[in-house]
C-alpha cells in the first residue's frame, strides 16, 4: 500500500469512554511495558493497550517460568533476520548492562548462570512481571485490557487507535509492540503484523523459530521420550546450517531439546521448498568414529556370547539399542554379538557419529517460542525505531523483523528495543 495515499482524518471529540493520551503503546508484552516505563519516565502521558485480559502472559512463560531475562555472552551473531546490524542502533544505548541495572533498580537480582544466561535470584518470571507492572502504576501509565487494536489511523494531528470493539484511541505518537505469531494462546496473533501493512509498511514472511522439528522415520513411536546427550547438525540440501549440542528428546512427531529449538529456524524457513532438510545426530560428539567402533569391540570382546541388543546395555539408551541395530542393517538381535564382522562394528560405530534423520518441517505456531520475519527494519530508524514511512509510528520488540537464539536473547531484544522506541517516542 502506498503511504502517501492514506487519507488524512480529522478525529471526533473523544467519546467519554476514549481516553486521550500523548503515547499508546499497543501490546503489553516485554517490549510494549519497557517502552511504556522509559516514556513515562521522560514524562510522556501513556496508555497501554492490550489485546488479552492482563499485560505480560507471555513473559509468565519464559525460561519455563524462570524467565531468561538475558545474556551476558553478546554478539550479533546470535540475531538473524534480514538485517540483523539492525540491533546494534538500540543495543548501543540499551544492552546487557543496562538491562541489568533496569532491572536491579526495580527489585529484580540478576543471577548469571555457567552459560551467560540471567536469570531472576527470585526464579520466578512472576517477579519480572510484578516489578514492571508495578513500576508502571507508579508511573501512571494507564492499561487497558482485553482492547485488542485492528489498525491505526493518521489524522491532521496525531493518531487513532481503532480497537476492534469500535472504540478509538487517540495518541500523538503510538509504539507498536505487538509481538510476531508464537504461542497466539500467550496473546501475540500476528495482529501487529497486519497494523504495520495497513500503515505502508513492508512485513517479511513470518515463520515459526525456537520450534520443535518433524521428523519422517517409522521407529518414532518407540523412541517417544528418550532424552540424550549428543549433537545435532541441520543440513539444507546437504549443506550444514547450524550445529548444538546438548540434550535431544525424541517425540512420537520427531524431535525436540534446546539444540533441537536452536536448529529449527532454517528448517522453518525451507520447509516445503524442495529442499532436502536432514539432521545428524552424533550421539558420541567427543570420540572419534574408530574410537567408538574399539569401544563397541572391547564390548564384545569382553562378553561375545551375549545377544547382540543385550551386549550394548550401558552404553546405549536402551530403547535406542535395536533401533539403532536396525538402522546399521543388523537386523538378528538375538545373534551372538561375537558374530559380528569388522565391518558390522563399523556400520553401527558410523551411525552412531553420524546417524542422518530427515526433516519434514516444524512444529505449528503454538509451539514456536519466536516468530522469525516481520516488519522491514530497513523501514524504521535503528536509533529510534521510529518509522521511515509514518513518522510517530515507532516498532519494538518481535514485531520487528528481528529473532534471537535461545538463552536470553529475544527478551533483551525486547527490552533494548522497546526502551529505545519508549525514549524517542516521548522526546
Ligand atoms: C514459551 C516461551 C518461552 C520463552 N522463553 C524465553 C526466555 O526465557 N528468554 C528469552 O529471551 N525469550 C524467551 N521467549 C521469547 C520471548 O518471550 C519473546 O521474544 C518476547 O516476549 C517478545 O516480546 P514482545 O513484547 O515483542 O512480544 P510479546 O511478548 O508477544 O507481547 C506482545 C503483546 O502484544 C499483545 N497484542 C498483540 N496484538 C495486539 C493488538 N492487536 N492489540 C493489543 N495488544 C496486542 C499481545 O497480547 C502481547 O501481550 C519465550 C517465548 C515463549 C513462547
Amino acid at each position: 500500500m502506498d503511504p502517501t495515499s492514506q487519507k488524512t482524518i480529522d478525529f471526533p471529540v473523544p467519546k467519554e469512554k476514549e481516553a486521550k493520551t500523548g503515547i499508546v503503546v499497543v501490546g503489553g508484552g516485554a517490549a510494549g511495558m519497557t517502552a511504556a516505563i522509559a516514556a513515562a519516565r521522560r514524562g510522556a502521558d501513556v496508555t497501554v493497550v492490550e489485546r488479552m485480559a492482563r499485560i505480560g502472559k507471555k513473559l509468565l512463560a519464559t525460561g519455563n517460568g524462570r524467565c531468561n531475562l538475558t545474556n551476558t555472552n553478546r554478539g550479533i551473531e546470535k540475531y538473524h533476520g534480514a538485517n540483523p546490524e539492525f540491533v546494534l542502533g538500540a543495543f548501543g544505548q540499551f544492552h546487557v548492562g543496562e538491562t541489568l541495572s533496569f532491572f536491579e533498580e526495580l527489585g529484580v537480582e540478576p543471577v548469571v548462570e555457567s552459560d551467560g544466561c540471567v536469570y531472576p535470584a527470585s526464579g520466578q518470571a512472576s517477579s519480572v512481571l510484578d516489578v514492571l507492572r508495578y513500576e508502571m502504576e507508579h508511573l501512571g501509565v494507564a492499561v487497558l485490557c482485553d482492547t485488542p487494536i485492528r489498525r491505526i489511523e493518521k489524522g491532521r494531528k496525531g493518531f487513532g487507535c481503532m480497537s476492534a470493539d469500535g472504540g478509538m484511541i487517540r495518541a500523538d505518537r503510538v509504539i507498536v509492540a505487538a509481538g510476531g505469531k508464537s504461542s497466539p494462546n500467550l496473546g501475540s496473533n500476528g495482529s501487529g503484523f497486519k497494523i504495520a501493512e495497513a500503515l505502508g509498511h513492508t512485513v517479511k514472511t513470518p515463520f515459526p523459530a525456537l520450534v520443535q522439528i518433524l521428523l519422517d522415520a517409522p521407529f518414532l513411536k518407540r523412541l517417544a521420550g528418550v532424552r540424550i546427550q549428543g549433537r545435532a547438525e541441520c543440513r539444507v540440501d546437504n549443506i550444514v546450517a547450524g550445529s548444538e549440542r546438548g540434550e535431544l528428546l525424541f517425540a512420537d512427531y520427531g524431535i525436540s531439546g534446546i539444540p533441537i529449538l536452536g536448529l529449527s529456524r532454517p528448517v522453518s524457513e525451507n520447509a516445503g521448498t524442495g529442499r532436502k532438510l536432514s539432521l545428524h545426530l552424533d550421539l558420541f560428539p567427543d570420540a572419534a568414529p574408530a574410537q567408538v567402533a574399539e569401544r563397541i569391540a572391547r564390548r564384545i570382546a569382553f562378553n561375545p556370547g551375549k545377544p547382540l541388543d543385550i551386549s550394548f546395555i550401558g552404553m546405549l539408551h536402551k530403547r535406542l539399542i535395536g533401533v539403532i541395530l536396525e538402522e546399521a542393517g543388523c537386523r538378528n538381535r538375538e545373534l551372538a554379538c561375537g558374530s559380528l564382522s569388522p565391518g558390522d562394528i563399523h556400520r553401527i560405530a558410523a551411525l552412531l557419529k553420524d546417524w542422518p534423520l530427515q526433516c519434514t518441517g516444524v512444529k505449528s505456531w503454538m509451539f514456536s517460542q519466536v516468530t522469525a520475519g516481520g516488519v522491514d527494519v530497513g523501514e524504521v530508524n535503528p536509533r529510534t525505531m521510529e518509522s521511515k514511512i509514518v513518522p510517530g509510528i515507532f516498532f519494538a520488540g518481535e514485531v520487528l523483523d528481528i529473532d534471537g537464539d535461545c538463552g536470553g536473547y529475544n527478551l533483551q531484544w525486547a527490552w533494548s528495543s522497546g526502551y529505545v522506541a519508549g525514549i524517542s517516542a516521548a522526546k
